[in-house]
């Protein structure tokens, strides 16, 4: 294959997998509600530590993920057009992904959508659509999920406005 085709590939791939809308908003429940999940999956567990290494060397602070649960599902509410969810509740707080669009994705699209939603639930953040003048979105708050390439290639970028420029 050369080199102007893969290229292309790289591209398309670039763009397949970016331009979905991740949620709508934040998602807060009332003391009603009751959450489907006593535990977090395990295989979020290296996610939420690299979550808490990259806050610790950004700010110096030490943050905990421990109680935010971390599942995949592929419906919530009768939803279906999600690809992970933070449900804020007085009683704690969920983190949904969904399963069959999980499946589907690169390690560090995984990792994008888990910083996003952590984003929202450990952060207390909202979204932020900003761009810059080249068009690339400047945060993971992005509504849109950015491209597990680009999150790799700015990840410093990234990595300082989560944590610091809100
Ligand atoms: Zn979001």
């Amino acid at each position: 294959m050369s080199w102007k085709n893969l290229i292309f590939l790289f591209i398309v791939f670039s763009f397949a997998s970016c331009g979905e809308i991740i949620e709508t908003d934040l998602n807060f429940k009332d003391s009603s509600y009751v959450s489907s999940f006593t535990t977090s999956d395990p295989q979020f567990d290296k996610y939420k530590r690299a979550f808490e290494e990259d806050y610790y060397v950004e700010t110096g602070q030490v943050i905990s993920t421990e109680a935010i649960h971390i599942n995949l599902k592929d419906k919530v509410d009768d939803k279906n057009s999600y690809v992970g969810i933070c449900i804020i509740w007085p009683g704690g707080r969920d983190i949904i992904i969904k399963e069959a669009y999980w499946k589907t994705l690169s390690e560090f699209s995984r990792k994008a959508i888990v910083y996003h939603e952590l984003g929202h639930c450990a952060l207390g953040r909202t979204h932020d659509n900003s761009l810059d003048e080249d068009g690339r979105a400047t945060s993971i708050m992005n509504q849109y999920l950015i491209a597990g390439s680009q999150f790799y290639s700015y990840y410093e970028q990234y990595i300082r406005e989560l944590f610091t420029e809100f």
